[in-house]
């Protein structure tokens, strides 16, 4: 206790009370009080002595319950309203003053019931408003700092919002000299994104992370086949895309994520059709090894779709219909190979899932007869039937059926568009087609005079009546 405290409290309570001076009560009486009470001077003398009665302490503690004193709400109120308690056995841990308590209970937290073994420390009601204040104040300057800095960020939000506008406004605007399309991802991917544009009209085509399964099933080569599209500038960045697909570099150059953008066809969807099918025309009639080595690649592309769609549908009726895990991840390049070697033998996707659907029966079939037999090895399994069944309907020649996926199974967004550029590129150097053809000799060439000199053409073998209105397109992509 503050023996500075303790005397002013002492001499103040010395004096008598004059008017317009709080009345000043000290307990226990005697020597040595814990608690002073300031009553104020204009208390009517029942209320006074209620005050009395409520704080009056002996050594041992309170003298009167609460209760012996009337409502208890009205005596706290009175109290409260009335007078002011101090502690002189705490003393408040910044000054050194007695500090304040605002009622009974508050006073044995601090002090014990007899208010005479202090407990914890306190603050007396100056420091406490000082306190408070000074908190306050810390408040409302974290409050200022939150706000300065929210709109900070939306400033650099709208910088950069500004940034993207002005950007895709200028890509929109630069006019479109592509006359062709560079790239097999690339011409497939445009075609997907023509067709969608076309059902779907004025709306931007989805950011390639929005779509469950990609374009072509590759999320890396359909990001790098989009970049490679705009650069080409056959694709521009839409200006509506998510912030969040943007950022500033080092230097402030504004880059842009290719799998997270929004994008819009530079053309409208029927011209951007008719450059896909000029395309295709191109390299089905072009010459020469290089125009080969395209087309070759161009077939494995498509093939790597369609096994890819195959191992898919493959993996969805191990996992959804049987309940075991998909194909085990050591034997994937064994199922990925033997797909491909159906696909490419002959065999179309929708036989080949009819082939996987045989496999996955058997294995199964196989799995209810072996009681030792668990799920993973009934998946590994599938994997050797799936060799042995396609072996088995080469070897028989027995036809076999296409099966259609089902439809809770996503295909690749641009599986459709890559079977039809496959068609238009690689269908006129088919042989059963060269064959039923009428128009060309027996490697497909169909000779021309150009300026007087006989030139050998690769024939599309479009059917004679079609040629006459719709000259050289093919008829999948027209
Ligand atoms: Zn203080
Ligand atoms: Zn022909």
């Amino acid at each position: 206790m503050g023996k500075r405290a303790r005397r002013r409290r002492r001499e103040a309570a010395a004096k008598p009370a004059a008017a317009a001076k709080p009345t000043i009560l000290q307990f226990p009486h005697g020597e040595d009080p814990v608690l002073h009470v300031e009553i104020a001077p204009d208390t009517t003398p029942e209320d006074l002595a209620l005050v009395h009665r409520y704080w009056d302490l002996t050594t041992y503690g309170w003298r009167y319950k609460v209760r012996e004193l009337g409502s208890t709400l009205t005596v706290l109120n009175t109290v409260t309203a009335r007078s002011r308690a101090f502690l002189l056995s705490v003393e408040c841990s910044l000054c050194g003053e007695p500090v304040g308590i605002a009622n009974r209970s508050a006073g044995t937290v601090l002090a014990g019931p007899a208010l005479s073994e202090p407990r914890a420390t306190g603050l007396c009601p100056d420091c406490q408003d000082h306190h408070t204040a000074a908190k306050e104040q810390q408040q409302r300057l974290a409050a200022e700092h939150a706000v300065l800095e929210k709109q900070k960020a939306q400033e650099a939000e709208k910088e950069l919002r500004a940034r993207v506008t002005a950007w895709t406004t200028r890509e929109r605007e630069v006019p479109c000299d592509s006359r062709t399309v560079n790239g097999n991802a690339e011409l497939i991917l445009l075609l997907a994104l023509a067709e969608r544009a076309r059902a779907g009209r004025s709306k931007p085509l989805p950011a390639l992370s929005s779509l469950e399964n990609g374009w072509t099933g590759d999320l890396e080569r359909d990001a790098k086949a989009l970049s490679s599209l705009r650069e080409q500038g056959l694709l521009v960045v839409d200006s509506q895309s998510p912030l969040s697909a943007f950022q500033l570099g080092d230097s402030g150059g504004l880059m842009y994520v290719p799998a997270e953008v929004l994008w819009n066809l530079k053309l409208d969807p029927d011209a951007t059709i008719d450059l896909v099918a000029n395309t295709c025309v191109r390299r089905a009639t072009a010459t020469g090894q290089q125009s080969a080595t395209e087309i070759a690649a161009l077939a494995r592309l498509v093939t790597t779709l369609e096994a890819t769609h195959v191992i898919d549908y493959l993996n969805s009726l191990l996992t959804k219909k049987y309940g075991y895990p998909p194909a085990p991840e050591a034997r994937e390049v064994e199922l990925f190979d033997t797909i491909v070697d159906g696909i490419t033998g002959g065999y179309t996707a929708g036989q080949m899932i009819a082939i996987v659907w045989r496999a996955a029966d058997s294995a199964a079939g196989w799995k209810e007869r072996n009681a030792r037999m668990g799920p993973a090895e009934a998946s590994s399994a599938t994997v050797t039937m799936v060799r042995k069944k396609l072996d088995d309907a080469r070897e028989r020649r027995q036809p076999v059926p296409e099966y259609e996926p089902p439809r809770w199974m996503a295909v690749p967004a641009a599986l459709g568009a890559a079977r039809q550029v496959l068609e238009a590129v690689e269908g006129p150097r088919r042989r059963d087609r060269i064959m039923a053809c009428g128009q060309c000799d027996v490697n497909g060439f169909f000779s021309q005079e150009v300026d007087g000199r006989e030139v050998a053409s690769r024939c599309l073998h479009i059917p004679t009546a079609r040629r006459s209105d719709d000259d050289h397109l093919p008829a999948d992509l027209g």
